[in-house]
Parts: structure tokens; sequence; C-alpha cells
């Protein structure tokens, strides 16, 4: 019984920062206790699934069950409909991640993880001031468990970072609230990400509808903070969905926040670090954090066991984990928490504008590069960040 077994690490929560984390630790020879609230693991899935599929290779070649749209197009439609159509010059797809999840927690247990759901973490256990293990409750039952380090990996809402003292508040204006529809009975290209931006339909974020094979789609909107006062997120959606798809039929309805924001400015502390969502280390622009949460669990993974093998479990020997996750993403992280802050402000009729000066670039020649130059013409400063984030320059 896991209850009664010794781990030197334990991972909060079994989303892709969790599990990922758990599958290099295992892998790096040290046993791993994976502890999920819900029932299941990736249920219930509250996201629009998209992921690209040179994000997905760095840790595996996709396997064909997770796969529900392929995607190679995106379409852009200003707030007076103007629709901008490009192709992207890599693949995407829209995932079921039900199966996803599911599979990238097999994988941790195939390297030896050990995983169990329906358990509650609902605090933290301290040596002086090192984190040394959870307390929690499994099938109601209060449990308190002792490990070299601890992985909070327990979404956007966490509290593990707060237990263990770190700033883990969002501003307002950076907390995404989303709600999303799984629809059917719709017209949709399959092969295509649409995305509408305007204040009315999505202020301070941006609408998206994500084919789900045929004739279904995730659709779904995000909504700055501070614009939920006057509306909630669901009223938006409805509003969009009664406009743009007025015979749709819904199968699934899901809420949740995201952080666009900068990742947090400590994520180690003595006998912890924080990954995914916990960490605010989505894209701020996209609100992409699948990809993000999996790279940042493959380095926590590697950098607790290799503090365990060293037996050093303090900030110091941890923050090996903060620099790194810093070098393959904290730059551009930044750049793109820039670029969404101003993009987010532009008016209705200065999104058209752009949009209308994209139109007369050739289908052929647009580029998600070009397009955001034209956004950001009136802030230069941008634009370094634009080419950087982009093309790679
Ligand atoms: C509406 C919406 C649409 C989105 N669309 C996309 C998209 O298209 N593409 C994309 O890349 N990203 C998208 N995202 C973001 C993406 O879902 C997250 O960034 C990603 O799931 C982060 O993974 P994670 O493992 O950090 O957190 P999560 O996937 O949230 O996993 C955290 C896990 O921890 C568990 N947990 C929490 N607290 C505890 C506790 N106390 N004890 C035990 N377990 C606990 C939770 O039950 C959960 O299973 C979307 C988000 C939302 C809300």
């Amino acid at each position: 019984m896991w209850r009664q077994q010794k781990f030197d690490i334990i991972v909060v929560g079994g989303g892709p920062a969790g599990s990922t984390a758990a599958r290099y630790a295992s892998m790096n020879g040290v046993k791993v206790l994976v502890l999920e609230k819900d029932r299941d693991i990736g249920m219930p899935v509250r996201c629009g699934e998209a992921v690209s599929e040179e994000g997905l290779k760095n840790f595996m070649d996709p396997d064909p069950r997770w796969i529900k749209s392929t995607i190679s197009k995106i379409r852009l439609v200003s707030p007076s409909d103007y629709v901008v159509d490009f192709d992207m010059k890599a693949r995407g797809f829209i995932l079921d991640r039900r199966i996803f999840d599911y599979d990238l927690a097999q994988m941790a247990a195939m390297e030896g993880a050990t995983i169990v759901t329906k358990a509650y973490v609902n605090g933290l256990l301290f040596d002086g001031d090192c984190v040394a293990g959870v307390k929690g409750k499994y099938l109601s039952e209060p449990f308190e468990l002792r490990a070299k380090i601890v992985i909070g990996a327990d979404g956007v809402e966490s509290r593990v970072g707060r237990w263990a003292g770190l700033q883990t508040q969002v501003k307002m204006k950076d907390m995404l609230s989303c709600v999303q529809k799984t629809v059917t009975g719709i017209e949709v290209d399959e092969r295509r990400f649409d995305f509408y931006l305007s204040k009315k339909w999505a202020p301070g974020g941006y609408i998206w509808v994500f084919p789900k094979g045929k004739n279904r789609a995730n659709i779904g909107l995000g909504v700055s903070g501070k614009y939920c006062r006057e509306k909630s997120a669901y009223r938006y959606l409805d509003e969009f969905l009664q406009h743009c798809y007025p015979n749709h039929s819904v199968l699934t309805t899901v809420a949740g926040g995201v952080p666009c924001d900068k990742t947090l400015k400590t994520i180690v502390t003595n006998g912890l670090i924080l990954v995914g969502d916990s960490a605010h280390m989505v894209n701020p622009m996209t609100g992409g954090g699948i990809i993000p949460a999996m790279k940042a669990g493959l380095l926590a993974g590697e950098t607790a066991a290799k503090a365990i093998k060293n037996k050093d479990y303090g900030e110091k020997y941890l923050s090996r984990y903060s620099r790194e996750w810093h070098k393959i993403g904290g730059k551009n992280h930044e750049r793109y928490y820039r670029l969404k802050n101003t993009i987010t402000e532009l008016s209705d009729e200065e999104l058209d504008n752009i949009a209308k000066a994209v139109l007369k670039i050739p289908e052929d020649e647009r580029t998600i590069t070009k397009i955001f130059l034209k956004a950001v013409m009136k802030k230069p400063k941008l634009i370094y960040d634009v080419t950087k984030v982009f093309a790679g320059i």
C-alpha cells in the first residue's frame, strides 16, 4: 500500500506537468508518487486541446489515438469580419486529452512511478524551513507522507506554492477567465484553427474555434479578468455562438482560468519545485500551457532526481531547474507577455486596420511574423520581440 511505502519525490497533481515530472524523475532511478485529487487522470478536460507537432515531438512520437484533427491553416477574423487566411509552416493537432493525459500518466507508471487518484493534498509537512512531505485525504481518510522533494504540479488553482510561502498571485488583468463548449452540428474546416479578435467578442483575450473531427469543435474564449465584472465569460461565449453558429448543439461545457503572465519569480524553495500552470508557465500570448508544462516537467523531474542522488534538496541546488527553465523559455516568455499586452490593448478599429493591411499581402506570402510586424508597427520596440519569438532570429 502506497501509504506505507517510502518515496523520494511526491508529485501533487497528475496533469501534463505532474506526469512528465514523474516520468523523467523515475527514469533517473528515484522513487516517485503522484497524488491526483480527481477520480480520473485527465478528467474533467478543461482545455482547447491544441498543441504543435513540434512541441509534442520533444517528448515522443504523437500517437494517432490522441489526435482528433491535424491542422495546417490559420484563420484570423477581425472585429468587422475581415478574414485573414494563411498556411502554418508547421502542423498542429487537436488532441483528445482524456486519452493523452492518461497515456502521459501511464508512461510515468511504466518508468516505475506510483500514481494514486482520489488523493487530495491539503497541506505540506516541514522540517524547519524545508518542505518535507504532504498531508491530505484519501477516500476521506487523512494521511501524512514524507519525501525528500515535493513537486507542486497542481495547476492554475495551485495552493502548494502558497503553502510553502511563495508569491503566487496573478494580476486580475493577466488572469484569463475561459469558457469552452464542445459543440456539434456545425460546419468547420477540419484542418484550420480559427481565431476571432475583438473587444466585442472577447475583451483582453480571443475566441478560438478548434475543430475536433467532423462537424464538431472546441469553441471557447478567454476574457481578461479586468472585463469580467461587466459581463461573464459565459455570456460572451453564448452571444458569439448564437451569432456565428446558431444551430450548434452543446456536448460539454468547461470553465477555468489561464494565468497569462510571466513565470513566477521564485519557482523553487527548500524541498519544493513548482511546475506548469502552478508556476505560471503558460505562453502568455496564446494561453497554450500543455507543452510548457511538459518541458518544465522534464526539467523538474531530472533536477529533482539529481538532487536526490546528491543528497541536496536545498533551494540553491534546486535553482538549477529555474535557471534551465529561464534558458529554454524565460526570455521568449517575457517577449510573449509584452506582445500580449500590446495586442490586447488594440481597439477594434486598429485590429480591422491591421487585417486590411495584411490582406494586401498575397495569401501564399503571409506568415505569422509578417502579421505581427503589422500589428506592432506603432511600437517599434516590439519589432525585435516579434522577430525573436516567431522568426527565431
Ligand atoms: C478553457 C481552457 C482552454 C485551454 N486550451 C489550451 C490549448 O488549446 N492548448 C494548450 O496548450 N493549453 C490550453 N489550456 C491550458 C492547459 O490546459 C494548461 O496549461 C495545462 O493543462 C497545464 O498542465 P498542468 O499539469 O500544469 O496543470 P493541470 O492540467 O491543470 O493539472 C493539474 C492537476 O492537479 C490536480 N490537483 C490540483 N490540486 C490538487 C491537490 N490539492 N491535490 C491533488 N491533486 C491536485 C488537478 O486535479 C489536475 O489534475 C487551456 C486552459 C483552459 C482553462
